[in-house]
């Protein structure tokens, strides 16, 4: 079980000053906290161990990057096997990448054929130019709170401050102006908000590109209606319908959540919990829209040194072949996620904390908001301080919640019932703080 905190973390402090003189910032990733507890030195399970031996329950999850558990073993033993066979090649193929594009295109409902990326963004960076291609068309339309990558052609209006929201909100400065506004905004759950801009912009949208459920946000969970007209729109209008399954596929259930909504889309893209932690993303799709990045008769570059690469395939492939001997990981994470989702609720009604409690399958997000959350417009009234307090008191009883309000937290395939319940109670003693 988790342990309490002290103040002081000496080992911790040491090794984020000596990363802070080489690395800016101290951290491999703008969107990565900086603050206790400042470095990990063991993972395991539901667990990590910080470098001053305190251990700490994880709904982090690397952004939802482990799936089963940390140091999964049916996972680490592929991939120690797989060190013993071939390193990287360069020509040809290899077994491992084939297996690999053969489930997916078994269990995604959408994939004819596949392609192996490092990285969500490289993914999602496909797919867009994959769509413009072959639409021969330059717009693209994302939902306010979405988000797809760190590339230029999709940074911008992810978490925007209100009067930024459906305006112009770059993710960063660098980016081209051509790139942002090449990238459309709309409303998730509002068909309507994509209508008019497929009727602004005649011809010229390539694609649609959405997170199912929008996990950057939190989980806004999308009405069948909205995706299925997503789907009638996009068809009627000659655009692609792109399902970003980065965070939801695999996590939600084997199809991704295509399979739930029963919509299919034209393109999907994957990455983070695909192969349990390890750097593999996937792009999915149609076989005459992937065809395109046939070397010999396509004309859309596909590159990448590492793409495909045996360990990554290896480890893909041993996370979506546990998955898909067992189906109880969903039955399990779905059911431990109702069950936090359900005991959050009670106690902030029983402390009288205006606040919504959302989330699908395993996954959790706890909005400071009084209503429903529909769309990105409920989110503007979020109490981002007070979930910055439930975050810092969760963290000093040693349970790791992603640090931005509006985010989500993540049950692995390794959490139990048990510790489920010592998080509510530890979230009973936080929340209780809050009340007043
Ligand atoms: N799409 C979604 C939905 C994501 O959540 C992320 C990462 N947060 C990405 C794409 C980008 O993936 P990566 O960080 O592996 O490049």
């Amino acid at each position: 079980s988790p342990r309490a905190l002290s103040a002081e973390s000496p080992r911790g402090r040491a090794i984020a000053d000596a990363a802070a003189t080489v690395i800016p910032g101290g951290v491999n990733s703008s969107t990565r906290y900086i603050g206790a507890p400042y470095a990990f030195v063991a993972a395991d399970g539901a667990y990590l161990t910080d470098a001053d031996g305190r251990r700490y329950l994880d709904y982090h999850a690397a952004f939802g990057a482990i799936l089963l558990g940390h140091n999964a073993p049916v996972v680490n033993d592929a991939i120690r096997t797989a060190l013993d066979g071939v390193d990287l090649t360069g020509i040809g193929v290899t077994e491992a990448e084939v297996r690999l594009a053969q489930r997916i295109v078994e269990v995604i409902p959408s994939a004819e054929s596949m392609i192996a990326t490092m990285s969500g963004s490289e993914a999602t960076a496909q797919a867009i130019r994959l769509a413009r291609a072959v639409t021969d068309r330059d717009l693209i339309v994302k939902f306010q709170g979405g988000f797809h990558g760190w590339h230029d052609a999709v940074a911008r209006n992810v978490i925007s401050a209100p009067d930024k929201a459906y305006g112009r909100d770059p993710l960063s400065r660098g980016i081209l102006d051509q790139a942002v506004d090449a990238t459309l905004i709309a409303e998730f759950n509002d068909l309507d908000s994509v209508a008019a801009l497929f009727d602004t912009h005649r011809d010229r949208i390539a694609a649609v590109i959405l997170e199912p459920i929008p996990h950057n946000v939190g989980a806004l969970l999308p009405t069948t209606e909205f995706v299925e007209g997503l789907r009638k729109l996009t068809e009627q209008q000659g655009a692609l319908l792109i399902f970003d399954e980065v965070i939801t596929g695999f996590r939600h259930a084997l199809g991704g959540y295509q399979q739930v909504i029963g919509v299919t889309p034209d393109l999907t893209t994957f990455g983070k919990g695909m192969a349990n932690g390890f750097p593999v993303g996937g792009l999915a799709g149609r076989r005459d829209l992937m065809e395109h990045f046939n070397g010999r008769t396509g004309d859309v570059l596909l590159a990448g040194t590492f793409n495909g690469n045996p360990l990554g395939c290896a480890a893909a492939l041993a996370t979506i072949d546990y998955l898909a001997d067992h189906p109880e990981f969903y039955t399990r994470t779905h059911a431990l996620g109702a069950r936090i989702r359900t005991g959050l609720r009670g106690i902030l009604a029983e402390f009288g904390i205006e606040a919504t409690v959302a989330g699908f399958g395993g996954v959790f997000a706890v909005y400071f908001l009084s209503g429903p959350a529909l769309g990105y417009r409920d989110l503007l009234r979020n109490d981002n301080g007070a979930y910055v307090d439930f975050h810092r008191g969760m963290t000093e009883r040693g349970f790791l919640m992603l640090p931005m309000a509006l985010k989500r937290n993540h049950v692995s395939g390794a959490h139990t019932e048990e510790e489920i319940d010592q998080t509510l109670e530890a979230a009973r003693e936080v929340l209780k703080t809050l009340a007043r």
